[in-house]
């Protein structure tokens, strides 16, 4: 059975290896050239309980360099594997994550505190992403073209991009890398990955298991430290060729910038601000479940989250009171704790963030219905907050809020609600509730978004394009238009036939 954060806490901060069915997938080490490169020195923590679980190193650009270059080395070989023994590769270690499904849920639950549930959902779409990838690695097709001249033959073929730099966020720190990572290997490419300081240990493990899986030396590297020196190697070293960027959009505006100087072509997956529209039309009780599953999942700390609710007058009341009662049943704890369903939040500073947004909309007249401050359980626990009669200026309207707040706001008609939802520099996400046809198809079409989920509050899956549009991003990840971002065309023309 696998141990309470409190239990852990009480035994010492060890005790997260000993409960693994295989503690060797707890590492305080980086993998370079496939090595594995000390010393331990920054602390991560658990934050539900903020016992240390394990120290992993602080490298720096020297250390980013020589990832790179190992990646540079073992992208000449890695590059000329067939489409095939690639797909081998991969195949294996979405196999691996399958067996180990257990520990990686725990490690990700207790670096990151969402529930155990739910992590064993993270690292169940991370799998689907390597086992989608080594399917797709066959099927990278070229083409021909007719040719304007009766000498020549004309086509076009796909090559892998080269040395990949990765940098992901704590928020998912499984499925960010795995749906990077698989589709540049399958394509060919070589990877170095950076992940969130708050959140290496899901990253150490999987590439622990990609070593295992037979993934050669320098394939893929994970290094782990300073951020911002890390991102400038990525972005400034020659032999990198792709940066793929997972995380804000103020981070992402400074690779963008940064990675103009040697032109690399960049990946950015950044935040959001997810417009989620309850029509009157709408079955309410599906919008309620919707609504708890896009607002509340991982404590509302995803990019996807409901960030704003918009519900039309003829069932505005109905549908606060329905979400309102279902929020405040949920149970609150550590995320390893039977029947948890809210973990803690990553840490204070987002808690200062929740608080902020609710001050903001109370004092322009928002009423708290359930929630709306600090849970009892202290540190970074917060109770799962709906908020009523919200004005479509608040802060919480103009921001990502990344936490468990749900304000609704009240809307007058199909027009008023798509220049609402439209009227932000963000375009990752958007979710609207009807069951009328025309409109579905209006909305779905008018809303500035990548994504729409429509009767549904859930849109993630490894088979179909996700990314943004605006100041959400650049690039799709997962499906195969994900692999597109690793491969060039190269035109090649034959003549004098
Ligand atoms: P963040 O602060 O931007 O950090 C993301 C990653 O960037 C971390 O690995 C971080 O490293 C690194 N980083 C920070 N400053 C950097 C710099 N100057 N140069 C290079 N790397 C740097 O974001 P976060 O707080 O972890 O994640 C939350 C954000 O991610 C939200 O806005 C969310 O919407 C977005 N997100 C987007 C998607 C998507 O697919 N669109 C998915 C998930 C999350 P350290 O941890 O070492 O600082």
């Amino acid at each position: 059975m696998i141990p309470t954060a409190a239990a852990q806490a009480k035994q010492g901060p060890s005790m997260l290896r000993d409960r693994l069915q295989d503690p060797a997938l707890l590492r305080e080490a980086c993998y370079i050239d496939g090595t594995w490169v000390g010393p331990p020195s920054f602390s991560v923590n658990n934050p539900a309980t903020g016992m240390e679980l394990a120290k992993v190193p602080q490298l720096s650009a020297d250390g980013c360099t020589r990832a790179v270059e190992a990646a540079e080395r073992a992208f000449l070989t890695w590059a000329k594997h067939t489409a095939k023994q690639r797909s081998n590769i991969l195949r294996k270690w979405y196999e691996l994550i399958v067996a180990n499904r257990e520990d990686l849920a725990l490690i990700l639950t207790s670096e990151q505190g969402k529930p155990l549930s739910e992590a064993l959902g993270e690292v169940d779409i991370g799998g689907a992403y390597v086992e989608f990838f080594a399917e797709e690695a066959r099927r990278i097709y070229g083409e021909t073209i007719p040719s304007p001249r009766p000498d020549a033959r004309l086509l076009a073929i796909k090559q892998p991009i080269g040395v990949c730099g990765a940098i992901t966020p704590w928020n998912f720190p499984n499925s960010m890398i795995t749906r990077k990572v698989s589709p540049a290997l399958a394509a060919g490419c070589t990877v170095v990955l950076k992940p969130a300081s708050e959140t290496p240990l899901s990253a150490l493990a999987l590439v622990a298991l990609a070593e295992k899986a037979g993934v050669p030396k320098g394939v893929f590297n994970v290094i782990t430290g300073d951020s911002r020196s890390i991102g400038k190697v990525f972005c400034e070293h020659p032999a990198v060729r792709f940066v793929g960027f997972t995380g804000s959009t103020e981070v992402g505006k400074i690779l963008y910038r940064q990675a103009s100087v040697g032109v690399k072509k960049l990946g950015l997956e950044l935040g959001g601000n997810a417009p989620f529209v309850v029509f009157d039309d709408a079955d309410i009780e599906a919008a309620v479940e919707g609504a708890m599953v896009s607002k509340y999942r991982n404590m509302g700390q995803t990019c996807v989250c409901a960030n704003r609710i918009y519900a039309q007058a003829g069932i505005y009341d109905e549908f606060v009171r329905k979400l309102s009662k279902k929020v405040a049943a949920m149970k609150i704890g550590d995320g390893t704790e039977q029947g948890v369903v809210q973990g803690p939040l990553i840490n204070m500073e987002a808690v200062d963030k929740i608080e902020r947004h609710i001050a903001d909309a109370v004092e322009r007249g928002a009423k708290v219905v359930t929630g709306g401050k600090r849970h009892a359980l202290g540190r970074s626990f917060f109770e799962p907050t709906v908020l009523a009669d919200v004005r479509p200026d608040s802060l919480v309207s103009q921001e990502e809020t990344f936490g468990p707040l749900a304000p609704v706001i009240h809307f007058k008609d199909e027009a008023d609600v798509i220049a609402m939802c439209n009227a932000s520099p963000f375009g990752l996400a958007s979710y609207f509730y009807s069951r009328d046809l025309g409109r579905v198809w209006r909305v779905a079409e008018a809303l500035e978004s990548g994504m729409v989920g429509v009767n549904t509050g859930l849109i993630t899956t490894e088979v179909a394009p996700f990314g943004g549009v605006k100041e959400s991003g650049l690039g799709r990840e997962g499906s195969r238009h994900g692999m597109e971002e690793y491969v060039e065309i190269k035109y090649v023309m034959m003549a004098g036939l």
